[in-house]
């Protein structure tokens, strides 16, 4: 395809199609041009292929390796399984016809709370930027396009369609958007989704700050940049700052808007430019030869990575398990594994091995009660009772528990960091019979776990993916040793979390903790951690010896030796953390600047050499918009997490004579800061940013969330019939199916659904449908909602002149 060529012979109209999706995974073709159509699918742990034209959710999705989410993943520390991970869902995707696989998703997790964090990999931006730069070069080794999501600040999922993130310029540079700019500096993705929110007001698909200043003219990012499906808001803006992509697309209104607007020259040459990215996409996968994967292979893939993964948050001399014990085993989910998260992440896989599935399979004795329904929260005292029975008896007890479906999904925020009511009252009885207890969890973000002294042990294996029922019993029975280490922080209670109480309850979010995200809070409170980040036991032990720092002119190599001084063979994750010198600009104590996993057959000593840029050891200076590297003595620490130093070096750095961009008081205050003493008036202080007014939230508005519309009696009828017609039929067909994995699936796609119909506003509704809810009748239902009747009817009825799309050949 000659693009220069293209571009001259392409109508204004075939280039407004050519930036916009047609039927929710694909762009519009030009048939009259050879130009075809891309291909897209979710994305990020295993591929969602649609079967047919819209979006159906899993149950209808092509079979595909589920692998375990990120969350999962990030737990090994270990990139190369990321790079695996891609190659293999690379080859599907191409199998499946598939260019651009939409992952990874590299968003910071700030709270524990967000429904999403299971498909995000860490607090810590190095670790997400690593992996997600790791999976991103697999998936583009195999000659398919990744696309690094959600561009940027998207930390919530209440109000994630019309949320506003108001963070400063320092904590963005060195946490939010520092995972995206590692991930795309060091594996150039094809392809960027900007994220629904806005970003300090303005919506990210439009956001000239985040996509033309920092994307494109500082990192040199030069593809496709799309919007999150539905995360359209003004078309010409969005055009003016570089989105090229509005996704699904096919919204008459936008293409109408986009067509209006080339009056204006800049519009034009902005849109010339984007027709541009997406014609080079488009020719990078013409022509591609489909290959053939081995889905068996991603499927034992699939175990070894939840192998290397799975995190032993606590272990009293209960694991590994001796094979000729015969164990009791409780919970519904050793049966019903939760492998993985709900929303458009699902993927339909190929061949779903439960923990019951591989005990049967392997021979291993055991006594089974259901304790619970994972379906239910609050029932079950028949359910309990007879687990209590089956365990007094027992001398080991297996307890399978974890966050379920309804608990936690894309689209909606979890109400709170506990475990079902139904597990809660079983985990008491059942420590209450004085047994060993050993604990298996399953869930995507962290839980409290006010039980955890009546455990012997506790496994987590977050969302392990389609083999993990096999990974189990191996890492129970100490076939391989646990070695994944937390990628985030477990705090002991909710109330622990920095500004907890103002996390995800209105539009604004205001970040108003700087930088002092996950451990780089708890480090100054370390009681209010259960697990810190980077924890994780092993069957083996590990000592840590000669450490030395040199420094090359550009930055140090670190160098030290890890012994496995165990009988058993394990691998450890060495990780540098640097403290800047104390006094100057507030800082955490440290700050992780390098990672490794090193593999260790018993006895075995190994030397590892780790690498820090000079330029990682800057902070942010927000008054001079640059890193600034403060002079003074740095420590290096060589630790086996946050909180376990095993060996410190310290170097004089000669720095940079820049004066601080705060007072002596907001440097004081933000020092070890405690939440409740940081004024509305100091964090915008602090950031030089206004914080906004919460829009009101009435009369409704095109960016009022659905479930808004309750808000007027009118609305509530709309809502009301909407949800019973989409929602409430779709939920009772799935739960009339036979138990099995469609039923799981259909179930998990009425619940999400329902969150993401609650979450939605009235404009994504439209501009994520696909032209089934066309922009004229949202905003005549807002009107009417709004009381003002015949408006409504009128716009209901006025339709778009919009510009016609290519036509296709079937
Ligand atoms: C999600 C994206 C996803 C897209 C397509 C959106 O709702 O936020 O992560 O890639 O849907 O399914």
């Amino acid at each position: 395809m000659d693009i220069n060529r293209l571009m001259n012979e392409l109508t204004d109209e075939e280039k407004i199609a050519l930036v916009s999706g047609r039927d929710f995974f694909c762009t519009n073709s030009v048939p009259r041009l050879s130009i075809p159509r891309l291909s897209m699918a979710d994305g990020p742990h295993g591929i969602r292929k649609q079967i047919g034209a819209s979006d159906n959710g899993c149950s209808t999705s092509e079979p595909a390796v589920c692998f375990p989410t990120a969350a999962t993943t990030a737990s090994s520390w270990n990139t190369d399984n990321l790079y695996k991970m891609g190659v293999a869902m690379a080859r599907e995707a191409s199998h499946l016809g598939v260019d651009v696989i939409l992952g990874p998703g590299v968003n910071i997790k700030r709270n524990p709370l967000c429904g999403r964090n299971f498909e995000y990999f860490s607090e810590d931006p190095l670790v997400s930027g690593k992996m997600g730069a790791a999976l991103i070069r697999g998936i583009q080794s195999e000659g398919v396009s990744a696309c690094v999501k959600h561009f940027a600040l998207n930390n919530s999922e209440n109000f994630r369609f019309m949320g506003n993130s108001v963070c400063d310029e320092r904590a963005m540079r060195e946490i939010y958007l520092k995972s995206f700019e590692i991930a795309i500096k060091e594996a150039s993705p094809d392809c960027v989704m900007s994220a629904y929110n806005k970003v300090c007001g303005s919506y990210c698909s439009e956001n000239a700050m985040l996509l033309n200043e920092v994307l494109r003219n500082e990192w040199g990012f030069s593809g496709v940049c799309m919007t999150d499906w539905g995360g359209i808001h003004d078309r010409a803006s969005a055009c003016l700052a570089t989105t090229d992509l509005e996704m699904p697309g096919d919204t008459a209104h936008c293409r109408y808007e986009l067509l209006s607007a080339l009056e204006r020259p800049e519009v034009k040459e902005a849109l010339d430019r984007s027709v541009r990215r997406v014609l080079s996409l488009i020719v990078k996968h013409t022509d591609k030869e489909r290959n053939e994967p081995d889905f068996n292979s991603h499927a034992r893939l699939s175990q070894e990575l939840c192998e290397d993964s799975a995190v032993l948050l606590k272990n009293e001399g209960a694991l590994p398990l001796n094979r000729c014990e015969r164990v009791c085993v409780v919970g519904d989910l050793f049966c019903d594994m939760r492998y993985q998260g709900s929303g458009s992440s699902m993927i339909n896989a190929t061949e779903v091995i439960t923990p019951k599935d591989a005990f049967d399979r392997l021979g291993i004795p055991y006594d089974f009660a259901r304790g619970y329904d994972e379906y239910e929260a609050d029932d079950g005292d028949t359910l309990i009772d007879e687990a209590v029975e089956l365990c007094k008896g027992a001398k080991t007890v297996l307890l399978f528990i974890g966050l379920t479906d309804y608990t936690e999904s894309e689209a909606g925020d979890r109400e709170n960091m506990r475990l079902p009511e139904n597990q809660l009252a079983l985990i008491d009885k059942i420590t209450a019979l004085g047994k060993t207890v050993v604990a298996i969890s399953f869930g995507g973000s962290p839980f409290e776990v006010p039980f955890i002294d009546g455990l012997d042990a506790l496994l987590h294996t977050y969302l392990p993916g389609q083999s993990g029922g096999l990974a189990i019993p191996r890492l129970l029975y100490g076939d391989v040793s646990p070695s994944g280490k937390l990628a985030e922080s477990w705090p002991k209670k909710y109330e622990f979390v920095p500004f907890y109480d103002k996390y995800s309850i209105s539009t604004t979010e205001v970040y108003k903790e700087n930088v002092f995200v996950g451990y780089r809070y708890y480090l100054d409170h370390k009681d209010y951690v259960q697990f810190p980040f980077g924890f994780g036991l092993s069957y083996a032990s590990f000592e840590y010896s000669d450490m030395s720092v040199t420094s090359d002119g550009n930055g140090y190599i670190i160098e030290a030796k890890i012994k496995n001084t165990s009988a058993t063979d394990g691998a450890e994750v060495v990780q540098l953390y640097v403290g800047a010198p104390e006094g100057g600009v507030f800082k955490p104590r440290h700050e992780l600047r390098a990672f490794t996993k090193v593999y260790l057959k018993a006895g075995e000593e190994k030397s590892i050499k780790l690498f820090v840029e000079k330029s990682a050891l800057c902070y942010y200076n927000a008054s001079e918009h640059r890193p600034v590297l403060e002079g003074g003595k740095y420590t290096f620490m060589l630790a086996a997490s946050s909180e376990d130093i095993r060996l410190t070096s310290s170097v004089l750095i000669e720095g940079e004579d820049v004066p601080s961009p705060y007072s002596d008081r907001i440097n004081a205050l933000y020092r070890g800061f405690v939440p409740s003493e940081i004024t509305d008036g100091d964090f915008q202080e602090m950031s030089g940013l206004e914080i906004p007014d919460e829009p009101p939230t009435l009369p409704l508005t095109m960016e009022s969330r659905f479930c808004d519309l309750k808000r007027t009696f009118l609305g509530w009828l709309i809502y009301k019939s909407v949800m019973y017609f989409m929602c409430d039929r779709l939920e009772a067909r799935a739960r009339k199916l036979p138990e099995g994995p469609e039923r799981d699936n259909s179930l998990k796609g009425a619940v999400f659904l329902r969150r993401i119909m609650n979450s939605n506003s009235l404009n994504s509704l439209c501009t994520c449908s696909s032209g089934a809810l066309s922009y004229n009748v949202a905003f005549g239902i807002m009107q009417i909602s709004n009381g003002k009747i015949f408006k409504g009817l009128k716009s209901i009825f006025t339709k778009t002149k919009a510009p016609s799309l290519p036509e296709e050949n079937g």
